[in-house]
């Protein structure tokens, strides 16, 4: 279908890999760089960060044969166990059967390296990127920055190389190129709760657990070891906060505290909290995404989000499945591949980047909100009975492939919906009545 080309990808993180695949499908000769060793050559420490995998990731990965081989690694969480402090409510994500997938980063990215090498993508780890010359996509490689750097001259070039990536970075220098990056005031850190001995997992293993506090919140995500890695999100400074946390005993006091039920099934608390860095959370947005036919920026090195949705890594995906949709519709017009991939991708960015800036509100503190808990038991019960005028927003976002834009516009309107449904006097009570479903019907007109 297109006249194969010599194509460069930097970053063998889980974009890039997963891109290898599909440029592989389509018959070039790939090279993937990655400054880091090979992972799968890393002794394992231990600690691992989860991820969601969701239906956009999904489509991306079956769409080129994969997704069997990451499902046997993944853990189905249909429900949220949302941990208040005196109580353990469940809510289901969706409609039966309708799950997000837990699934440890490290595993998955060496899984999507072996793939990838499967494929016939050849690997170039320990390879720092230093820079790009755009107009004739030459990768400039180099020990240290100031060094001396070899060059490697290619048909293509994908920067696949994450929130910092040094392809971008070559391309902001260019005019009309738009970028912007804002940091969150909230940090995170990582915790683990081990496996009983038996290697069963402590907490129910097929729910996203979250403690959601107000402005600060704690999750906990199943891994296949019987382990849950736990993150803490809270802001960098105030009452509540990383730096009001500075001695062991104030952690574990604040544990007992806010967190009871945390506190039997986390032993290591304290070491981890010390131990584990406190990790920043970057919105970063840019455009144009493409340089003529020969540099394209993909997934995080384009649009990295806040991770309140569970969205960064599906949408990097999604980039993928659209961007080989315009490969089979245009075939060796890489100008207009890129040019309708750059069009069509950059609104959904920005929109999920939006939704997910937004749902740290929704998980931290709604969802230990009496009014919002009811007010989503009315959302699912019209969607129940009317699927095809009422899809929940966390459903076209998690459960659909349909665009992130349209999840945005329609989940605006509904929240519209919604809030004057909230303000009918006695709602809670008659929440399940006629009257309401059909004042939803007259409002939806
Ligand atoms: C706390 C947290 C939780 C998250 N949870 C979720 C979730 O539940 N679901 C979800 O979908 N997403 C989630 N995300 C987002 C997800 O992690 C990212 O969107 C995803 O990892 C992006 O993949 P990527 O391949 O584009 O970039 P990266 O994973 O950053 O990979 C970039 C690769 O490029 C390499 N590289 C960088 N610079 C150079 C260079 N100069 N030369 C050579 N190589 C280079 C790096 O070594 C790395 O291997 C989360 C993010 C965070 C921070």
């Amino acid at each position: 279908m297109q006249t194969p080309k010599k194509i460069a990808v930097v970053g063998s993180g889980l974009v890039g890999s997963l891109l290898a695949i599909y440029l592989r499908k389509a018959g070039h000769t790939v090279h993937i760089y990655d400054r880091s060793p090979d992972i799968r050559q890393i002794q394992f420490s231990g600690r691992s960060i989860n991820l969601a995998m969701s239906n956009r990731g999904w489509k991306a990965l079956d769409g080129v044969g994969v997704g069997d081989a990451v499902r046997e690694i993944a853990i189905p969480m249909g429900k949220r166990a949302i941990h208040l402090v005196d109580k353990l409510n469940f809510q289901n994500y969706g409609q039966e059967g309708e799950c997000i997938y837990s699934i440890s980063r490290g595993i998955l990215n060496r899984k999507m390296i072996d793939l990838a090498e499967e494929a016939g993508a050849e690997f170039f780890f320990e390879h720092k990127i230093w820079d790009v010359t755009l107009d004739d996509a030459t990768l400039h490689i180099g020990e240290t920055e100031r060094g001396a750097w070899e060059e490697k001259k290619y048909d293509m070039v994908f920067g696949a190389d994450g929130a910092f990536s040094r392809i971008r970075h070559r391309m902001q220098r260019q005019s009309m190129f738009n970028y912007s990056q804002e940091f969150l005031n909230i940090g995170y850190k990582e915790l683990n709760i081990p496996a009983n001995l038996d290697g069963t997992h402590k907490l129910d293993k097929n729910s996203f657990h979250i403690w959601p506090r107000g402005d600060y919140m704690l999750i906990a995500l199943p891994n296949l070891d019987g382990s849950f890695t736990c993150t803490l999100f809270m802001p960098f400074d105030g009452e509540n906060s990383f730096s009001s946390l500075t001695e062991r005993k104030d952690v574990e006091v604040f544990f007992e505290k806010n967190f009871p039920d945390s506190i039997e099934v986390i032993p290591n608390l304290a070491e981890d909290f010390f131990k584990n860095p406190t990790s920043t959370l970057v919105t970063m947005k840019c455009f144009p995404w493409t340089y003529e036919d020969k540099v394209a920026l993909i997934g995080d090195a384009c649009h990295a989000i806040v991770p309140f949705y569970g969205q960064g890594m599906n949408a990097g995906f999604e980039d993928i499945s659209y961007l080989y949709e315009m490969m089979e519709k245009y075939g060796d017009d890489w100008e207009i591949i890129f040019s309708e991939y750059q069009i069509d991708r950059k609104p959904n960015a920005d929109a999920i980047a939006e939704l997910s800036y937004r749902n740290f509100m929704e998980m931290s503190s709604k969802t230990a909100d009496e009014k919002f808990l009811l007010q989503k038991k009315i959302e699912k019960s019209f969607s129940d009975k009317y699927p095809d005028k009422w899809i929940p927003l966390y459903s076209r976002v998690t459960f659909s492939d349909r665009p992130y834009t349209e999840a945005l516009t329609l989940g605006d309107e509904q929240n519209a919906i919604m809030e004057e449904v909230m303000r009918i006097p006695n709602i809670k009570a008659i929440w399940d009545s006629p009257e309401i479903e059909k004042k939803m019907l007259e409002l939806l007109k």
